[in-house]
């Protein structure tokens, strides 16, 4: 059955794997973006997720386009990577407010609808760095961290109303977020990454249609990793 799905940050990235691989099983796909517009095939609304009223405009559009949002895709997200002693308040607060606090302002939109549906599907994008921690990401890591909790809270409130909450957390994905690494900080990831390479975010998209469809109906509050084996006990 095609549903209508949103993908925050769904226009690059493993955002985009996300949403085309939507979009390829024949769902109506929209994906946020903050002024790039969306790639072809794909209903894009321009949003920032750190401000609640774009957000609800956002929805408010792609319910008048496509129907109201039945898989929501909380992947928008960014990092400020310094060590804790280095680390300001403003930017732990600012990965804070578009990771987790974002993440809860696009839940929070989708899930009055989909209590009126009876029916949803949330995904969280977090990472193997949520549980597995990383330095220079206090805050990257503490936001991901906070995913988890969030699910399990919706699991918990939601769980009898078909609506299911879950994380999907991947590993090192070849992005831009990754393409900065250094060449050395590269090979040391593959060194400690059990499948010894890095993911391509289709991996990760996989993953996450597969939450999203009526065969993971009885899965909510996991976490599901996408990473080589990287986090494994975490
Ligand atoms: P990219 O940096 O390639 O893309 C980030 C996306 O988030 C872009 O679409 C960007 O929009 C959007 N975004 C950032 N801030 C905001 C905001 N305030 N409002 C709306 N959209 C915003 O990231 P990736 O594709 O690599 O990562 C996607 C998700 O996966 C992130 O949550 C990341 O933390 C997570 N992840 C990535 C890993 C990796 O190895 N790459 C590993 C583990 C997790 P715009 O184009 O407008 O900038």
């Amino acid at each position: 059955m095609a549903r209508t799905v949103l993908v925050t940050g769904g226009n690059r990235g493993i955002g985009l794997a996300i949403a085309q691989a939507f979009a390829k099983q024949g769902d109506r796909v929209a994906v946020t973006h903050r002024g790039s517009g969306a790639p072809e095939g794909l209903f894009g609304v321009q949003c920032d997720i750190t401000d609640s009223e774009a957000v609800d405009a956002a929805f408010t559009a792609v319910e008048n386009e496509l129907g109201p949002v039945e898989v929501v895709v909380a992947n928008a997200g960014i990092t400020d990577d310094t060590l804790l002693l280095r680390m300001s308040e403003e930017q732990f607060e600012r990965v804070i407010d578009t990771n987790l606090t974002g993440a809860f302002r696009v839940a929070k939109r989708a899930s009055a609808k989909m209590l009126r549906a009876k029916w949803g599907r949330i995904i969280f994008i977090s990472s193997v760095v949520g549980l597995y921690g990383g330095p220079g990401q206090v805050n990257y890591a503490a936001s991901k961290a906070g995913l988890v909790g969030m699910a399990r809270s919706i699991t918990r409130e939601l769980g009898g109303r078909n609506i299911t909450a879950n994380v999907v957390a991947p590993g090192f994905i070849e992005t831009e977020m990754t393409a900065v690494l250094s060449d050395a900080r590269k090979a040391e990831i593959i060194k400690a990454v059990p499948a010894a390479r890095l993911a391509s975010t289709d991996e990760v998209a996989a993953a996450v249609t597969f939450l999203a469809s009526d065969s993971a109906a009885y899965i909510s509050g996991a976490v599901l990793p996408v990473d080589g084996g990287l986090g494994m006990g975490h």
